[in-house]
């Protein structure tokens, strides 16, 4: 072992008492020693140093191993940035080793393992897939017990969060971690028995920044700083049993590990399900105490009357616990002062702010090794609850915020954000989301994305059940499943029955992959609906969109609020009927699927039955009617005001009409003073686009084809499309607006780009193709062979008969659909994060 001569002398000498001469006491010395926590750690705050003693495990060069976690403690503000406050990174399991005079950090790989062979397995596993080194430094010091001193300064300095990767991955400029403006905050560093936490000052500078979302957000475009958080943990003492994850329940995607000593009859890769250890003290009680509690805490920086609506609703999960026979075993209170929100030793329900509204997210600190969750981390966004009281005033007037009444939308907006704190603490506990949660058993889950339910009373819309208080079926079901706590000899097969005993009572299951695609199949998997049959809901939320609307005008606005606010509270009421739209679409070509297991008696995938595909297309071409489009003159002349007030860069991307809603860029903070008048047609196209991009999806079109072609009972795909070309263009009624010529000729225009493009995609079927380009040329005759009417209507008829023939199809999508603006950013904000009710915003 190669050792620098003075280190070797000073350990020589060490192993009886150390002198006060020899290198470990005369290295710390002078230094503010804290030797009561999980490591001995010496604080340097003249040099700016962390030096810390690791202690050797007994096994060769080991010098132990933590959990580890990277944070940002501050972010850079930005939604489409996506760098947060209390953002954490993934965990890992660290290990230091040591060789020579040298000190090594390395991330462990635990997904590939041997968990059930023999030393010889375990090994050959282990040497089959690599770890990562990322640090290096030199032993300092051999201390008491064979310590080793380290200076962990440049670990806590390095970019461990990734953070100049994401500034280039955002399109932010090419920013880099500059080492002399960056230093470790000597002062942040917190010690206790089962964990150490540190703090590092980290600056990003580029030379080059984009004029982008960041540089309007920084002081100085050049430079970016933020603070890093690193916790290394104590491993979680042995005894939590790992539970493997069920397609059928909603647990987390959990960690994927890959088992090479699995039987040959068994699979090698599984999922383990993330949950907290939770354990009764009496295990053979079918209700007990538990032996430490679940506690969630809120952060003190959530304001009243927020955090108080975020512990009630995060509350709600104590009902479930109950339900699974754990008493008193989930708790939520406020975070006590002077409490580090990334300390591991609390979950935290954290209050971020960003340039913009955005996404929230439950996350965990989770053991690679067992799936089980040390630590719940949850982000709430800050600017969504006053998203939603703008919302709630476009359907209600502002004269009636903070009224206190049922349909007070400070009231309302509260009531959102219980669901909002009970939904994302129910992610950090290993909950996955259940969008088929709004279909049965009156909302079953906390875990699908809510809409409200506005009843119509009298001609008024009502508020008094906008949103559900506490959990439902699914959420007691999983938590029973993911927590419950069986004798060990039944374990499997008392969570196979309680799984059985559910679906047999009804229970339905739909995550992300099926719901979030515009194009997906599963009837039941859509966000931000409500209700059992999505046909009559489209039907209920276009009359209180109605409602609304005859009357929205300057008193949907707060007093001294510029009239050109108007322009932004419109859209999300213009918009209203949205996601119901979404769910409707999914019953055309739908096909009713489980995430069923063998033998389990779940009934087989069915296609959605026929008169219920047609039901569904006839509601959606009535979102395309003028009607439907239409505004009153007079609204269209307020919608038109001016403004010259404070640049709100929320107003400059929600508006119709702003440059894009693409997801990082986010257009200009001007885009609201540069579009007087209102454009009517506009904001049609982005409601009209809403309707044909969900029904014209490439992936639904093959299937209704398909479906079709194997059933001539089924709704056909020349059905479908007959059906919608001729309710745009031959439509049983004229008129019934003022504005419905104008408004029918650009809706004609979005449908027939949308369908050429399509026919320019190559995951279209032939099958398909040829059904639509066979309607097409049937179209173009029609339309060439319009004579009579109104002049300007059939001027209109041939030009669109000449565009949509043969080779011209192409230029004709490539004008009417890339030109327009879509809808205002919303669904998707940044396509991979959480959505928000707004808009279709993110994970
Ligand atoms: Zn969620």
């Amino acid at each position: 072992m190669a050792i620098c001569s003075a280190f070797c002398a000073a350990t020589a000498h060490a192993a009886a008492s150390q002198s006060a001469t020899d290198p470990y006491s005369a290295a710390t010395a002078k230094l503010d020693a804290k030797t009561d926590g999980l490591l001995p750690v010496y604080l340097d705050a003249k040099a700016s140093r962390v030096l810390i003693a690791l202690k050797p495990t007994g096994r060769a060069g080991e010098l132990g191993e933590f959990l580890y976690q990277v944070y940002l403690r501050s972010g850079m503000g930005s939604t489409p940035i996506g760098l947060d406050r209390s953002q954490p990174a993934d965990t890992q399991l660290i290990a230091f080793h040591r060789a020579g005079n040298m000190v090594y950090a390395e991330l462990e790989n635990t997904a590939f393992r041997a968990d059930g062979g023999t030393a010889a397995e375990k090994s050959a596993v282990h040497d089959s897939f690599p770890a990562s080194t990322i640090w290096s430094t030199p032993a300092m010091a051999e201390g008491p017990g064979g310590a080793v001193l380290i200076d962990l300064s440049s670990f806590l300095v390095r970019d461990a969060f990734g953070v100049g990767d994401v500034l280039v991955k955002r399109k932010q400029g090419p920013f880099k971690l500059d080492s002399k403006l960056s230093y470790p905050d000597v002062t942040g560093a917190q010690i206790f028995a089962e964990n150490l936490e540190f703090e590092a000052h980290e600056t990003f500078t580029s030379d080059e920044p984009a004029a982008s979302e960041l540089s309007d957000i920084l002081p100085s475009p050049h430079a970016a700083t933020v603070i890093v958080h690193h916790s290394l943990i104590k491993l979680p003492d042995p005894g939590y049993v790992p539970r493997r994850a069920d397609p059928r329940v909603g647990s987390l995607y959990g960690t994927v590990i890959t088992d090479y000593s699995a039987p040959l009859t068994a699979p090698v890769v599984y999922r383990l399900a993330n949950r907290f250890r939770l354990e009764k003290t009496d295990p053979s009680a079918a209700r007990s105490e538990v032996k430490k509690p679940i506690v969630f805490y809120v952060d003190s920086a959530a304001p009243e009357p927020v955090r108080t609506a975020l512990m009630e609703g995060a509350r709600w999960w104590s009902d479930a616990f109950e339900a699974a026979g754990f008493l008193h075993a989930f708790r939520v209170d406020v975070l006590p002062p002077g409490a580090s929100p990334l300390d591991a030793r609390y979950n935290v329900i954290n209050w971020v702010h960003r340039q913009t509204r955005g996404w929230s997210y439950g996350s965990s600190i989770i053991d690679p090794r067992t799936g089980e969750i040390v630590k719940g981390a949850v982000l709430l966004g800050s600017l969504r609850i006053r998203q939603d009281r703008m919302i709630f005033e476009s359907l209600v007037g502002a004269a009636k915020t903070g009224s206190g009444a049922q349909d007070d939308p400070i009231r309302i907006s509260l009531a959102r954000i219980r669901q909002l704190a009970v939904h994302e603490t129910g992610h950090a506990l290993g909950l996955e989301h259940n969008f088929a949660g709004s279909t049965y058993d009156d909302r079953a889950s906390v875990m699908d994305y809510p809409g409200p339910r506005i009843k119509i009373v009298n001609g008024e819309l009502d508020f008094t059940d906008a949103y559900k208080v506490g959990v439902g079926s699914w959420d007691r079901f999983t938590i029973h499943w993911l927590y419950g706590q069986f004798p060990p000899e039944s374990t499997a097969s008392d969570l196979e029955a309680l799984v059985r005993d559910g679906y047999a009572h009804g229970l339905r299951f739909v995550s992300d992959p099926d719901a979030r695609p515009p194009g997906s199949s599963q009837p039941y998997g859509a966000m931000w609906d409500d209700g059992t049959d999505a046909v009559v809901e489209l039907a209920h939320v276009l009359e209180v969109r109605g409602i609304a609307l005859r009357r929205f005008g300057p008193a949907n606005l707060p007093d001294g609020a510029p009239l050109s606010d108007l322009r932004r509270v419109i859209v999300p009421l213009y918009l209203f009927h949205r996601y119901e739209v979404d769910a409707v679409s999914k019953w055309v070509g739908g096909d009713n699927f489980a995430y069923a297991v063998k033998g389990d008696g779940i009934p087989i995938p069915a296609v959605v039955a026929a008169g219920e595909q047609r039901r569904a297309l006839t509601a959606l071409l009535h979102t395309l009617d003028p009607e439907v489009l239409d505004l009153q003159d007079a609204l269209l002349s307020q919608l038109s005001a001016g403004q010259f007030s404070t640049p709100d860069k929320q107003t400059g991307i929600e508006v119709f009409g702003a440059p894009t809603s693409a997801p990082f860029d986010l257009g200009d903070r001007d885009a609201a003073t540069r579009t007087p008048p209102f454009d009517l047609q506009l904001a049609a196209s982005a409601a009209v686009d809403n309707t044909l991009s969900d029904l014209l999806e490439v992936s639904r079109l093959n299937r209704v084809a398909q479906q079709g072609a194997f059933d001539s009972r089924q709704l056909s795909l020349p059905e479908l499309l007959t059906q919608t070309l001729n309710s745009v263009f031959f439509p049983d009624k004229e008129g019934g607006s003022p504005h419905a010529a104008a408004l029918r000729s650009g809706v004609e225009g979005r449908l027939l780009a949308r369908l050429a493009a399509v026919t320019e995609e190559p995951t279209l079927s032939v099958a398909a193709a040829v059904d639509v380009r066979a309607a097409l040329a049937d179209l173009s005759i029609r339309l060439a062979a319009v004579k009579k009417g109104d002049k300007e209507e059939v001027a209109t008829a041939h030009f669109y008969a000449e565009r949509i023939s043969g080779d011209k199809l192409k230029d004709f999508a490539k004008t009417y659909l890339t030109a327009y603006p879509v809808a205002p950013t919303g669904p998707p904000i940044g396509g991979e994060y959480e959505d928000d009710w707004f808009s279709d915003a993110a994970r």
